[in-house]
């Protein structure tokens, strides 16, 4: 097959490049904002440098996955127009070829569609409860829109479209300087220097390994299904916990301090993945523990 892989050159998308390109001819489309060549070092890919939020003819693709967006929360809210852009604006620019060209197009949406949820743990059927002017509204409401596009395409146009809902995920080839609470924490373990909790570190998060989150990414995507799937880790965790399993796991002499949580952080996260086991039969694999061992190990190497 021939696969385009939008934000290909990023950390979930170059681990996905990797798999394809074991059975397949891939194409990396990235405007390398957050992602990088070195990401993609040895790998047989063609690459088009090009920012998915401008028009741009493609050739006809088998399958698109559509990853260009900036993930990390102090990144997006840097560039909150970009951001939104890339997964509406961005989106229908795809959705138009995939049309033409009778592609197969999975989005990648986000646990952030659910916003700070009401329900927990989060369902497929759960709408979300989000916050349309906020900090976070970039992200969150344009990956709401980008799935109101694809289940548009879908019905208006019969576009084969796939959903997925990644829930916090992490392991090697995180940027040292993105700024997600995976890798803040083991920088700093690392250097023995303080572990910056923000808010009280009662907040929950459930994390889920990079090989983990591919496979469901590629299941979903061979699959029949075109309602919404979680991708993501049931293993929910408080933010304490993970900098304390962190610090053992390194041995660091880090201390933990405290810092004013952010606006609109939701309070609690975690997937309900019985959609994902019944029609993908996926479930992760990689516990907490290894997964962390083999990131510190290439971050160590950084
Ligand atoms: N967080 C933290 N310290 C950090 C970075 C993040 O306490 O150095 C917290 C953040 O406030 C949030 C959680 O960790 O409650 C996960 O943050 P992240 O940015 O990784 O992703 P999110 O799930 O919020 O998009």
């Amino acid at each position: 097959m021939n696969i385009l892989v939008t934000g290909g050159a990023g950390f979930i998308g170059s681990h996905l490049v990797e798999r394809l390109i074991k059975d397949d001819e891939v194409t990396v489309m990235d405007n390398f904002s957050s992602g990088s060549l070195e990401n993609l070092k040895n790998l047989n890919v063609n690459i088009i440098h090009h920012n998915v939020i401008d028009k741009r003819t493609l050739s006809g693709f088998d399958q698109i996955y559509h990853l260009a967006s900036l993930a990390s929360p102090i990144f997006y809210q840097k560039n909150p127009v970009e951001t939104a852009l890339s997964n509406s604006v961005g989106t229908y620019n795809l959705l138009v070829e995939a049309q033409k060209h009778k592609s197969r197009i999975l989005f990648t949406s986000t646990s952030e569609i659910y916003g700070n949820p009401l329900e927990h743990p989060q369902k497929e059927d759960y709408w979300g409860n989000v916050h349309t002017i906020g900090i976070r509204s970039c992200y969150d409401e344009s990956k709401r829109l980008g799935e109101t596009l694809m289940s548009d395409f879908n019905r208006e146009y019969g576009v084969e479209t796939r959903i997925a809902r990644i829930f916090n995920t992490y392991g090697p080839r995180l940027n040292s300087g993105d700024g997600r609470v995976v890798c803040n924490f083991i920088v700093s373990a690392l250097k023995n220097e303080p572990i910056t909790i923000y808010g009280d570190g009662k907040q929950t998060r459930s994390f889920c390994y990079v090989s983990d989150t591919v496979d469901g990414l590629i299941k979903l995507m061979n699959s029949d299904y075109m309602k919404p799937v979680n991708i993501g880790n049931p293993n929910e965790m408080s933010i304490m916990e993970l900098a304390k399993k962190i610090k053992e796991l390194i041995n660091s002499k880090s201390e933990i301090v405290f810092k004013e949580l952010p606006e609109d952080d939701p309070v609690r996260r975690c997937p309900d993945i019985t959609k994902a086991k019944e029609v993908l039969g996926w479930e992760p694999k990689i516990s907490l523990e290894d997964g962390l061992k083999r990131t510190i190990e290439e971050f160590k190497k950084d």
